[in-house]
């Protein structure tokens, strides 16, 4: 399994101190006290959502800073508390205190909510501390420091898309065509190769994974290479992307490629083979006359076809657009 990894520090705020004031007013000699109490610090709350599939972000942002809260004031007026600082995280995502090593939390499932750093309360003003013996406090409480922390991430990576396709039909260019990075994947226990992953990020509205299967070849399925992993991967994916290259289609046969393929699928596990394919003609920048693709097309009836090319771009943006609307 594919681990995705990131270090981060968060910090909740500080809560404002509170005030030292007296009441004055004309004609008034003796104002009592009325210093207000600080706002509370704001808390650094986690939260879990589906739409997010990578700890990609946390990558680029590695503090989490939430607010200070305001100083009491004059006339009993209260310090504003901060506003929370929130932060979304994909579902299944471990957290664990850094210094530590143990779990603070597992968001194992959707819209879990959890303060992960508490901001500190406000301090209290002079007001709270007049009594019979002392009618002019000149102290005030300070704000509590907000809790901070060190934490780590993890998440399992579990591919929403699957490519698969014979080598050199382009399966690895297609996943840079269509990814702007790759998640830092720790503890990758086949060290010979690094899986091909892919984050795509959707109009900023969801992410998700794909994954090329590089060690697919013809006898993937009696446990040679590292077939056999990539296929225990593409078991969880939502969808299957099968790529083939038709820059050759007048001397070689592309359906019968689909079919090796296809029968290594049916032999290892039958319930993949059920899996919803979405099939990829690549390298049209190759082919010179386009209406033959036309053609081809009517070899692939039972299926979506989309001809693409992974090296121009061409017709990407459609399988992405695609794709987004199966994974949830
Ligand atoms: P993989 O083995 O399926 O991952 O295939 P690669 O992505 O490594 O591509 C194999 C070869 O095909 C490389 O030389 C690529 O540059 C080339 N290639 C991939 N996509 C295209 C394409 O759309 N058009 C053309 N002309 N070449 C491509
Ligand atoms: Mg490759």
């Amino acid at each position: 399994m594919f681990v995705d990894y990131a270090e981060i520090k968060i910090k909740a705020g500080h809560g404002g101190a509170g005030s030292v004031h007296f009441h004055r007013e004309k004609y008034v000699p003796k104002g009592g006290p009325d210093g207000g109490d600080g706002g509370k610090g704001g808390d650094v709350i986690f939260q879990s959502d589906h739409n997010l599939k990578s700890l990609m972000d946390f990558n680029y942002q590695k503090e989490y800073l939430a607010g200070d809260g305001m100083p009491g004031g004059g006339r009993d007026c209260y310090g504003k508390a901060a506003i929370d600082l929130h932060v979304k995280v994909p579902v299944g995502t471990i957290v664990k205190n850094k210094e530590t090593g143990e779990t603070i939390i597992d968001f194992n499932a959707d819209n879990m909510v959890h303060v992960m750093a508490k901001g500190g309360l406000g301090g209290k003003g002079n007001a709270r501390f007049a009594s019979s013996t002392n009618q002019t406090p000149f102290y005030a409480q300070k704000g509590l420091p907000g809790q901070e922390m060190e934490i780590i991430l993890e998440l399992k990576l579990i591919a929403d898309v699957g490519i698969i396709g014979l080598p050199n039909v382009g399966k690895s260019s297609l996943i840079s065509q269509m990814t702007h990075c790759k998640p830092k994947i720790a503890n990758y226990p086949f060290t010979t190769l690094v899986p091909n992953l892919g984050v795509v990020k959707y109009k900023n509205e969801k992410e998700f994974i794909i994954a090329d299967m590089p060690g697919l070849i013809e006898d993937a399925h009696h446990g040679h290479g590292l077939g056999i992993q990539f296929l225990r991967h593409i078991e969880r994916t939502t969808i299957l992307v099968h790529v083939l290259d038709i820059s050759d289609f007048y001397n070689r046969d592309v359906l019968d490629d689909f079919q090796v393929i296809n029968n290594e699928l049916e032999l290892y596990n039958p319930d993949i083979k059920k899996k919803e394919q979405i099939v990829v003609f690549n390298k049209i920048d190759a082919v010179a006359d386009r209406k033959k693709i036309t053609q081809l097309k009517k070899k692939f009836k039972k299926y979506q076809v989309l001809a693409l090319s992974a090296a121009t771009g061409e017709g990407v943006a459609e399988l992405i657009d695609r794709l987004a609307s199966k994974v949830t």
